[in-house]
């Protein structure tokens, strides 16, 4: 049997290690954290699925991988739930655009933008809503808004809930995972960590903001999210509002959660969430519907995205050494691409 060793139990390293266990191989998973350590990006994100709207801030390349990706998810899903015996939330209903009226010129100058970049055979998935059309979507909505975007086929899962199933699913399949476990050197031939060498057949680095030391220019892009319980408001899918400064969505989660994200400053502190983030975070949500006002809060998060100069999710190769980092803002829209690319490769 194929012997795999992984450096990093994040998205991308709980992916590789479900497939190649799926695929025969014998993995072992080394990680600097605790198992149910929450401070990767992976256990921050919102892990919204949004092939249209991130095209304002990505590149055909991102928009390629995400095509692919949204392809794979559905099936992989399936597969995972066989594999772990947990449900992971999933919804493809689209996502709403909104601005308040001071901000139409954001959603107008937005709209452009995507339909300029967008391949012609997918502009129909940008759709210009009326008030009455919006308020058949997210009836929560009428009334507060006289029109927006509807970005079809967009979509979200649970962020927790994926990495939970992963989790379950590579310790099902006997993929042999090492908590606290700091890797420093990885080879072409194995990995080097305090304990000890250990040797493999394939060595991949999926360590994120980890691996800075051994990819020039990966660099943390710090983002926050609030998560609250809200229950005077239903939303079928997740809202982005546009504002003149920051874009901002709230995801729907089970049970009356709603995510609210994401800040993005050029800062690789990952100290707590700042009082200016949380206000306009929270005034963001407030403005889209008073009800929020009651809502808890229960959880304040903030990450480092992985992130390169081009801002494209990438892999690389040196003999049987592959690494893969700079998931960004793309993590959940793209790595299932990349992970499939490796697998291809590799077998
Ligand atoms: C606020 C925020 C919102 C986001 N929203 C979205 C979204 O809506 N949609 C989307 O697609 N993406 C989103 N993302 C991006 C997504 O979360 C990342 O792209 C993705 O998690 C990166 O995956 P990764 O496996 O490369 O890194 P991570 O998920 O950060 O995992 C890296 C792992 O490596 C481990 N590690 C680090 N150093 C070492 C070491 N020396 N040895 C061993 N292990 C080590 C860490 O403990 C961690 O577990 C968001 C990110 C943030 C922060």
């Amino acid at each position: 049997m194929k012997q795999a060793v992984i450096a990093g139990a994040g998205l991308a390293g709980r992916l590789l290690a479900w497939r190649l266990l799926r695929g025969g191989w014998q993995v072992d998973l080394f990680d600097a954290a605790a198992r149910d350590d929450t401070r990767s990006a992976a256990m921050v994100a919102a892990a919204m699925l949004s092939p249209l709207a991130e095209l304002a801030v990505a590149d055909e390349v991102v928009f390629e991988q995400a095509q692919r990706a949204m392809a794979l998810w559905p099936q992989w899903l399936q597969q995972l739930r066989d594999d772990s015996g947990r449900e992971v939330y999933y919804r493809r209903d689209g996502t709403l655009v909104v601005a308040h009226a001071p901000d139409r010129a954001t959603l107008e100058h937005f709209t452009r933008v995507l339909h300029h970049k967008l391949p012609a055979a997918h502009r129909s998935a940008l759709q210009a809503i009326d008030g009455e059309r919006l308020a058949q979507l997210e009836p929560a909505l009428a009334g507060r808004f006289d029109g927006g975007l509807y970005l079809d086929g967009e979509g979200q899962l649970a962020n927790d809930e994926l990495m939970a199933a992963l989790a379950a699913a590579i310790d099902k399949l006997g993929g042999r995972w090492h908590e606290l476990c700091a890797v420093h050197a990885l080879e072409a031939k194995g990995i080097d960590r305090a304990q000890g060498r250990c040797d493999a057949d394939l060595v991949i680095d999926a360590r994120g903001v980890g691996a800075k030391r051994d990819w020039p220019g990966l660099r943390g892009v710090r983002g926050e999210l609030i998560t609250v319980e809200c229950h005077g408001v239903q939303l079928q899918r997740p809202v982005r509002l546009m504002h003149p400064r920051y874009q901002l969505y709230i995801a729907p989660r089970p049970q009356q959660r709603f995510v609210v994200g994401a800040t993005e400053l050029e800062s690789e502190d990952d100290g707590p969430m700042t009082l200016r983030s949380m206000l306009e975070l929270g005034s963001a949500l407030y403005s889209l519907h008073p009800a929020f006002g009651e809502a808890r809060v229960l959880r304040l998060a903030v990450g480092l995205r992985p992130t390169t100069d081009d801002h494209r999710p990438a892999l690389r190769r040196h003999e049987d050494l592959w690494q893969i980092n700079g998931l960004y803002r793309h993590g959940f829209l793209c790595a299932p691409a990349l992970v499939d690319q490796l697998l291809h490769e590799v077998s």
